[in-house]
């Protein structure tokens, strides 16, 4: 029997790792809708060679290119923000969430109001609106499925376990590209030196989000999300290997730790196979020739975004949505080279700051509409506190 599958954010990184397992196995599946952005060069070659019905454009102005790429293949064409939530309403066994950022949270949630399964990649959306995502899944009887990396090997170290017997999460870092850099030489990173990770292959926002570690921070929130524990019980260990990728601390002492290749098919083809294992084209690891493992302490004066990720976990509410919105904000603001690599967490800090103060944070009804709003007014407020940094950007490397 063919499944029908979805793939938003399918010229990505997660996407096209996404097409790599289903383009192996072409007669089992039948694509519905493919999403991409200003590529649609790319996106037009994954819809002609998956046979998809739809192919939609995040942005309206690359619709005529679109459609001139796919004219006469009787493959659908659309563009924007709401012709993504209508491909998603289209009826899919399995639909792949793989935008970056806070644009895969509308697409994510009326793929859910169809009571479908979401592999989940997008973890802005949980980091956003969790409580409504998790209570959209089950009033439509949808499933959720990470695909994180981290939540992948949590998930599957709790398979056939109580969650009354876990003690801890422990997440795994890598450390990114500055994790054995001088303190004092992080002001004067570039953004080439931000954009190389030294393990992952992986799109340029979240290659930057891990040398930061905002990266790390939306995975806290994105397990306390998910899994329902406790912020305390959540913790991030340094880990510059990334062969482990998580660990579960249950409570007779034992922890059950997650190995595997850093290889994003791992985690995608056990949302793909779930509940099934199905052999999955990833290296093998040789434990011998690896020999050790080494861990450190997360250094909270190098990742800073660490620490205001604790704070966003204590306020809960719309902090996420916040937290979010500041961080897209401000790597946007370090991509525009209008602010250094290290004014990045300062910006966050400051929004989160001047919403707190201003109240409403806490204990907020998380609707789709608040979310949009509070991530709204964060960039606003992440755009002055970028716009305040700027006159000290004067001399920057580029
Ligand atoms: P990427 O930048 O490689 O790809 C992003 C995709 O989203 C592309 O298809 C792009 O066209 C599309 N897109 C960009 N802006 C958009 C917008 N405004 N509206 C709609 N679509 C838009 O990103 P990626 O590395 O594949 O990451 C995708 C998501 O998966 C992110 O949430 C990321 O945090 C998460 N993730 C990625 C990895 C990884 O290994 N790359 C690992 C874990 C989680
Ligand atoms: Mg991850």
């Amino acid at each position: 029997m063919t499944r029908r599958v979805s793939i938003f954010g399918a010229t990505g990184s997660i996407g096209e790792n996404t097409i790599d397992l289903i383009a192996r196995d072409p007669s089992a599946y039948e694509v519905v809708a493919l999403s991409g952005g200003r590529n649609v060069k790319r996106l037009a070659e994954q819809a002609r060679s998956l046979n998809a019905s739809l192919a939609v454009t995040a942005f309206e102005e690359a619709l005529p290119e679109l459609r001139a790429l796919l004219s006469g293949t009787g493959i659908e064409t659309a563009a924007g923000p709401e012709a993504l939530v209508d491909a998603a309403r289209r009826p899919a066994d399995w639909i792949m969430s793989a935008i970056v950022g806070f644009a895969g949270l509308p697409p994510g949630l009326a793929a859910l109001e169809q009571g479908t399964t979401l592999a989940l990649a997008n973890k802005e959306s949980l980091v956003c609106a969790g409580p409504l995502l998790m209570a959209t899944a089950r009033r439509h009887g949808a499933r959720i499925l990470p695909v994180d990396s981290e939540h992948s090997a949590v998930f599957q170290a709790l398979v056939g376990e109580e969650m009354s017997a876990v003690e801890r999460v422990i997440i795994t870092a890598s450390g990114g590209a500055f994790r054995d850099w001088p303190l004092e030489n992080l002001p004067d990173a570039t953004l080439a030196e931000a954009s190389s990770h030294p393990n992952w292959d992986m799109g340029q926002r979240i290659t930057i989000d891990s040398a930061s570690m905002f990266n790390k921070s939306l995975e806290l929130i994105e397990t306390r999300e998910f899994f329902d524990i406790a912020p305390e019980q959540i913790e991030c260990v340094v880990h510059p290997e990334s062969l482990i990728h998580a660990l579960v601390g249950f409570n007779d002492g034992a922890l059950m730790a997650h190995v595997g290749p850093p290889d994003m098919r791992h985690a995608i083809g056990y949302a793909l196979h779930w509940p099934e294992r199905r052999e999955l084209p990833v290296a093998r690891l040789d434990l011998a020739q690896i020999a050790t493992l080494t861990f450190r302490p997360p250094c909270t004066k190098r990742w800073p975004a660490l620490a205001l990720a604790r704070t966003v976990m204590d306020i809960r509410g719309l902090a996420g949505a916040a937290f979010n919105g500041a961080k897209e904000r401000a790597l946007d603001g370090f991509i525009a080279g209008q602010i250094r690599f290290t004014d990045m967490a300062g910006v966050v800090e400051d929004v989160l700051d001047t919403l707190s103060a201003k109240g409403g944070l806490e204990n907020a009804a998380i609707t789709l509409d608040a979310v949009r709003e509070v991530d709204q007014v964060s960039r606003i407020y992440a755009a002055e506190a970028i716009e305040a940094r700027a006159a000290s950007t004067a001399g920057l490397r580029r």
